[in-house]
């Protein structure tokens, strides 16, 4: 008798958490105890009533390891919400490195200038963090004389992601990175029509996005397989 599950594909079957979900648990248990800056961050932004839509806790701990393992002196993040995951990304920062995020609304942007200033006061963070309020591919050429950028992350409007990836290579060092969150979307990005009421312009983009990244000559990338999807790639 076969000792082994029958698997017709060459590929070994070596998914995240292997499908169980209270493996999944243990990681995220172990490795995102309770973090008083970031839990004032989330609370600051439900507090002034801005959608509970941030990195969740494993996927900030994978953006905060990233970027300490790059150590950007000059990064860029699109899409600001309160905060929070660009204190996870400051965390890994040279000290006096400068992170330009981009933000759209008004209302978020004093959220997220507010808890990095106070994160910033108690030495939660060392870097100059200066939020550009507005269509972030609109404002993107402002701050493009300041490339070469060792890290860009992007987290705003789906629909945006291939335009937003474009400028990231052309701004990127080589060695720098690009992280694409999201990209999962919401477990459909794999189908051509979505089933559950996504928006198929979302979800198409965000697969757009994942095949750019994959088939880009200058960009070698991955997933990580969290639970929304993080896709990753350095610059060539
Ligand atoms: N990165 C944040 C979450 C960002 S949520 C975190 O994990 O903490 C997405 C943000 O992008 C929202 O605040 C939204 O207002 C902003 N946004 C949406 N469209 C945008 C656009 N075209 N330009 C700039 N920001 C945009
Ligand atoms: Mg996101």
């Amino acid at each position: 008798m076969a000792t082994t599950p029958p698997n017709n594909s060459t590929r070994p079957t070596k998914a995240f958490g292997q499908g169980n979900p209270e493996l999944a648990r243990y990681a995220e248990e172990l490795f995102t105890p309770v973090d008083a800056v970031l839990e004032k961050f989330h609370r600051r932004s439900k507090e002034a009533g801005l959608p509970d839509i941030q990195v969740g806790p494993m996927d900030g701990r994978h953006l905060e390891v990233l970027s300490r393992m790059i150590r950007p002196r000059r990064a860029v993040e699109i899409g600001t919400l309160g905060g929070y995951s660009a204190l996870c990304i400051a965390r890994g920062m040279e000290k006096g490195g400068v992170l330009h995020s981009f933000e759209k609304s008004e209302v978020h942007a004093k959220v997220a200038e507010a808890n990095m200033r106070e994160a910033k006061e108690i030495g939660a963070h060392q870097i100059d963090f200066h939020i550009h309020v507005g269509s972030a591919i609109e404002m993107l050429p402002s701050i493009s004389d300041l490339a070469p950028f060792d890290l860009v992350f992007v987290d705003a409007d789906k629909p945006g992601y291939p335009g937003y990836l474009e400028w990231a290579v052309q701004h990127l060092r080589s060695g720098g990175v690009v992280i694409g969150d999201n990209t999962f979307a919401w477990g459909e990005v794999h189908l051509s029509h979505t089933k559950s009421g996504n928006d198929q312009l979302m979800v198409g983009s965000l697969d757009k996005f994942n095949r750019e990244v994959a088939k880009h000559p200058q960009l070698r990338g991955t997933m990580i397989p969290t639970a929304e999807g993080l896709t990753v790639a350095v610059k060539l």
